[in-house]
């Protein structure tokens, strides 16, 4: 597509404004003139509208279609919130006003902060920081205040390697070491690693439960105990909330700090940059760290609190994005403590049937994967296997089937590639030509030729049955004529971007 300065022609405008009736004045000081005219495209507003409207059908969205990237949680983002968000009472008002003039605003921040303290099992948190990985940051900043409050210098956070990029990047960057922890061979925490790693010097572990592999870590508590034991403190990674929220809380897992990924979890629409939200919570014993301003209520309403005695500081301005916040309180209060149950029941529900149905072709090495279609369902839904993290991990009938999976399942192409040459990053190409996004590939890193597909509640079975006829598809074709697969996809406007090169020099017309 062309470039909009490439269709502009010479004195061709959207608008001819009338000529100004005020006096022009001269500038005194010449020297804050522009010597030559802004190099602005110049073209009709129909020129205008088409460009924009050919460039936004471009676009990807969970509005689009299926868009099961593993560990995003890309479920659909009601309109309601958005309208929600659009009212003039919320985008019309400015941070700095008196208290008394933004009461609902502060309501909002402070109603969401109770309401997700109730859903981790937390006592207090902040709504400021702007994604999950900002979270992550301001924990440990926090993490390593409590150490020093008390006297203590550590330096080490431990992190399991099947955790996000970003957690050994937030501890790097907040000034920790990193010490990876092995998983064992079932996808879980090893805990002699652990045992053995978890010395004076380790400030905390992070983890996120389910973790990234779509497992329940049901040694959890014993997990907590080691770590408490130490006085190193148990860091909960929320993007995996959605597969656990209403039914088990991060506080009573003996997490001792967390952020939450609201543009996840609570569906605001998220990708392409942001904007996010990724609220910190804590138990009472680190409140003092808490980045400010924090929102308190009195019978005379809503209002700031001092500034906790110890705190880190600001990390972004004012409340963070509220407007995100705000879609997340929607979404909160429109499901309400049933529907907010429902949904991780749905998750994992779902995930748990796609992993079957693509697990007789691909395999799953972990969890759902031992699991068929009927068994699936014979063990799903209400008091299920597939319904509740107890079950997952423990029940009798799960693990007849190997134990199932959460809210995500990975499995592997190795074998494929090994076969026919072709890929985990070849399978998810070819998917775009069925019009699906394609899963995350090569995350987690403990697993080969990972394509890891978090299908989400939000999807219906038909559509969850269409992506994975479209994979059995692929996967048949690529025995067969692997060549073709391997240049896939052929709808595309650009097909094999350069991985690296895409990010750091785009190409930006072609
Ligand atoms: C998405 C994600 C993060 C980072 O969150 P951002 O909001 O993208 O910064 C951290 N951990 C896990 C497991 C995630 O999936």
């Amino acid at each position: 597509m062309r470039l909009i300065f490439d269709k502009s022609v010479k004195d061709r405008a959207c608008v001819t404004l009338p000529a100004s009736e005020i006096p022009v004045y001269s500038v005194k000081n010449a020297g804050f003139l522009r010597i030559a005219a802004a190099e602005l495209p110049e073209v009709s507003e129909l020129d205008l509208v088409r460009h924009y409207d050919a460039l936004s059908a471009r676009a990807y969205g969970v509005d689009s279609g299926f868009y099961p990237l593993g560990s995003c949680t890309m479920k659909y983002n009601p309109k309601l919130h958005e309208s929600m968000a659009g009212l003039c009472g919320f985008t019309d008002i400015h941070p700095l006003q008196d208290e008394t003039t933004v009461q609902g605003a502060l309501e909002v921040v402070y109603l969401l902060t109770e309401y997700l303290k109730e859903i981790t099992g937390m006592d207090d948190g902040s709504l400021q920081p702007a994604a999950g990985a900002h979270g992550e940051f301001t924990s440990l900043l926090m993490t390593d205040a409590y150490f020093r409050s008390k006297g203590e210098r550590r330096k080490k956070i431990l992190v399991p390697d099947s955790a996000h990029g970003t957690n050994p990047a937030s501890a790097a960057m907040a000034g920790f070491s990193v010490v990876n922890i092995p998983s064992r061979r079932d996808g879980l925490v090893d805990l002699n690693a652990l045992r053995a790693e978890t010395d004076g010097g380790v400030a905390a572990l992070m983890l996120t439960n389910p973790n990234t592999l779509g497992l329940y870590e049901k040694n959890i508590a014993e997990i907590a105990e080691i770590i408490h034991a130490n006085d190193s403190l148990l860091y909960y990674d929320g993007a995996n909330l959605n597969a656990v929220m209403g039914k088990i809380r991060p506080g009573d897992m003996g997490f001792d700090i967390m952020h939450i990924n609201l543009h996840k979890t609570f569906s605001a629409p998220h990708g392409g940059g942001g904007p996010g939200s990724g609220p910190v919570l804590c138990k009472s014993f680190l409140r003092d760290f808490l980045p400010y301003p924090l929102v308190g209520a009195s019978e005379g309403g809503y209002g700031f609190l001092k500034p906790p005695k110890k705190s880190v500081g600001k990390v972004r301005s004012f409340y963070g994005n509220f407007l995100v916040a705000l879609k997340a309180f929607a979404y909160i209060i429109a499901l309400g403590r049933g529907g907010i149950r429902d949904a991780a029941e749905k998750a994992v529900l779902n995930a748990n049937y796609m992993c079957a149905l693509v697990s007789e072709f691909l395999e799953a090495p972990f969890g759902g994967a031992r699991m068929n279609k009927t068994e699936v369902s014979e063990c799903g839904g209400e008091g299920g296997c597939a319904g509740s993290f107890e079950c997952a991990a423990e029940s009798e009938k799960s693990k007849k089937f190997g134990g199932a999976c959460m809210h995500e399942f990975v499995v592997s192409a190795e074998k494929l590639k090994v076969d026919t040459g072709v890929s985990a990053l070849d399978i998810a190409k070819a998917l775009i030509d069925y019009g699906m996004h394609p899963p995350t590939v090569y995350f987690p890193l403990t697993v080969h030729e990972a394509l890891m597909f978090e299908p989400t509640e939000t999807e219906s079975k038909e559509t969850i049955d269409a992506a994975a006829a479209a994979l059995r598809e692929i996967v048949g074709e690529a025995a067969k004529n692997p060549e073709k697969i391997k240049n896939a996809p052929f709808t595309a406007h650009v097909g094999r971007p350069d991985e690296v090169k895409a990010a750091r020099k785009p190409v930006l017309a072609r």
